[in-house]
């Protein structure tokens, strides 16, 4: 994952909301697992209880994001700078006439698709860390506990699924 740039709400730019508001996988910490912020925006940020992810290099809080619900943004009107400027290539591309608006929504139903298959084999943490983090740790937990052939069955299944997600959102929308 990468670990700098950010996410947008999924309604959060007019011209391009036809997709975002049918995605919102930048918020959700598939794509980033954490979001820069402006120095002045800690404030908000701090009021927002956003578990922050500050050190002498850059502000920042990391993703997912809990004002991310349902593909919403439930901050709208106090996103950050970064959830406003953020835009993935899939978004560039279609904007640009590129990628037809169709296929574009088929790309991102189709990582929803795979992200929602591999969050009903990986139990949810809380706080909640980005779903490659947790499916690790569950990985590395059930390696610890289970040595049966059911549990490498199902380990290597689980990899494999995880590898399809990556393959669909690196190449699917462009982070
Ligand atoms: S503040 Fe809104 S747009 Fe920004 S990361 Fe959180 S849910 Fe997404
Ligand atoms: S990942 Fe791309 S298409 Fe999806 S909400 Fe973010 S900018 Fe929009």
């Amino acid at each position: 994952m990468s670990s700098l740039p950010a996410s947008e709400g999924p309604e959060a730019r007019p011209s391009g909301s036809d997709l975002c508001t049918a995605c919102g996988l930048c918020c959700t910490g598939l794509l980033f697992d954490i979001a820069p912020l402006e120095e002045q925006e800690l404030p908000r940020a701090e009021g927002l209880r956003l578990p922050l992810a500050c050190n002498q290099y850059h502000d920042a809080f990391r993703l997912p994001c809990p004002c991310h619900h349902d593909r919403k943004c439930t901050v709208y009107e106090a996103r950050f700078s970064v959830c406003k400027s953020y835009e993935c290539g899939l978004l560039r591309r279609c904007k640009e006439g590129e990628v037809p608006l169709g296929e574009a929504l088929a790309r991102v139903e189709r990582v929803l698709r795979l992200a929602d298959a591999v969050r009903r084999r990986v139990p949810p943490e809380d706080p909640p860390r980005p779903l490659w983090d947790e499916a690790r740790e569950h990985i590395r937990e059930r390696d610890a506990a289970d040595t049966s052939p059911a549990w490498r069955a199902e380990r290597e299944s689980l990899v494999a699924a995880l590898e399809e997600l990556r393959v669909a959102c690196r190449q699917g929308l462009d982070p």
